[in-house]
């Protein structure tokens, strides 16, 4: 049986990212952050390195430096030392050898490091008990990187290795995009802010929490507009105020043809609307479009679909604005399916999932209902089981296509 919600007017979520992305423009405001405030920010720029590093040849054992050729002598004599801080830069002459401390700097006519765990030491005389190659236990200049290498990409969103990798060649700040302003509201007679006592037919509105928390880890600026009433001269005064001071605008609630359904009939009057229907299950209803400068997304009520709809359409538009670089779909991984899962072909659905390692195998089972109002399935689930749009019923023990939920995915 074909999902009774497919209709032919309905446009696959590819067509719909595809005409979403093409509507955006590449951003260009940047701001210069020092290291610390950098995380989670996306380079204007590609950073390239002034410096090698490391800068100098040095130890990666605590031991002895010495000459590869001096191995037919049993007994070298002890020098000096050179401490990671404190090189040692005086000659090491044939039957000498220097203590050396993991990171300092290996004298120029040494050609090699023997552990310590490979030596006896007694009155300044060392034995060597296993000879080390030539070059071993040497960090060479520029191993890591070199000087003019590029570091960095432009579009990259910079986690703590990328930070340590910066600071170890002396970047001390970086140009970064600018943060998105990302302005939103929900709309709805029946909703009520949490603290308020719930009468017969109200419920508390909890898409703004999520929207906000999805926001902060997308990396944007959220603002919170609050709720506004089902009238379309109150959403109409919101869009417009909010269309001055915000990048993107996300509502949700009020985009399908309900009677109390305004958001798109004042976004037609006040702005452009692109497209509104995808075949996607849940959260077919989205509105995308623009007031002026400003984008756009008109998400459904349900909490589920408002989850779905902003990792599958709404994050790949913000990353696109906020100059992350052109990044593939998010990574999809294949999981048995431990039960049958129902499914009817014609659009395709992000059903929530648990996944587990079972004996080295990843095995997927879907949370339980699956209703789109249900956010303790959201909040259970660690992936969403991705259904094909042609796809029919799962049967147990089939290859089914996951994503992982998480940060930074
Ligand atoms: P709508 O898209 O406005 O028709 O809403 C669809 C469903 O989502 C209805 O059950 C609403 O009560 C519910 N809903 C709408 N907005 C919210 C919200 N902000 N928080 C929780 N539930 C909501
Ligand atoms: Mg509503």
């Amino acid at each position: 049986m074909t999902d009774s919600c497919s209709t032919p007017d309905l446009l696959s979520l590819e067509q719909a990212l595809v005409k979403i992305l093409a509507e955006l423009p590449q951003p260009n405001g940047y701001e210069q952050v020092s290291l610390k405030e950098s995380l989670d920010r996306i380079t204007y720029q590609p950073v390239n390195s002034t410096i090698n590093v490391p800068g100098f040849r040095n130890s990666s054992m605590d031991g002895y430096a010495l000459h590869s050729s001096d191995h037919k002598v049993n007994t070298l004599k002890l020098v000096g030392t050179s401490w990671a801080g404190e090189p040692y830069t005086k000659e090491v002459n044939n039957g000498e050898c220097v203590r050396i401390f993991t990171g300092a700097y290996v004298p120029d006519c040494c050609n090699c490091v023997v552990m310590q765990e490979n030596v006896s030491e007694s009155d300044a005389l060392v034995k060597i008990n296993q000879w080390p190659t030539r070059y071993e236990n040497i960090r060479n200049i520029a191993d890591d990187t070199s000087k003019d290498q590029e570091l960095l990409t432009k579009g990259t969103r910079l986690k703590a290795a990328d930070i340590g990798l910066l600071a170890s060649c002396g970047v001390d700040n970086i140009a970064v995009f600018k943060r998105l302003n990302v302005g939103f509201f929900s709309t709805g007679d029946e909703l009520r802010s949490i603290g308020s006592q719930l009468e017969l037919g109200q419920i508390f509105d909890s898409n703004r929490y999520t929207l906000h928390a999805l926001l902060t880890e997308a990396g944007a600026t959220p603002i919170d507009m609050g709720v506004i009433p089902d009238n379309p001269d109150d959403v109409e005064k919101a869009l417009l105020s909010a269309s001055k001071y915000c990048d993107v605008i996300i509502t949700s609630g009020g985009v399908s043809v309900g009677e109390a359904d305004f958001i798109t009939d004042v976004l037609n009057k006040i702005g452009r609307i692109h497209l509104w229907k995808i075949a996607m299950k849940p959260g077919k209803p989205l509105v995308f479009g623009s007031i002026d400068n400003t984008h756009f997304f008109g998400l459904p009520g349900n909490p589920v679909s408002v989850m779905i709809n902003f990792r599958q359409v709404v994050l790949p538009a913000l990353k696109k604005l906020m100059g992350l670089k052109a990044e593939q779909t998010p990574l999809t991984l294949q999981a048995i399916a431990s039960d049958t899962i129902l499914k009817q072909p014609g659009r395709i659905e992000f059903q929530r999932g648990i996944a587990e390692n079972i004996k080295g195998a990843l095995v997927v089972k879907p949370t339980g209902k699956q209703g789109s109002h249900m956010l303790s399935s959201m909040s259970k689930a660690n992936c969403f089981i991705v259904l094909e749009q042609n796809s029919g019923d799962i049967q147990e023990g089939q290859l089914v296509n996951i994503q992982l939920l998480g940060k930074s995915l």
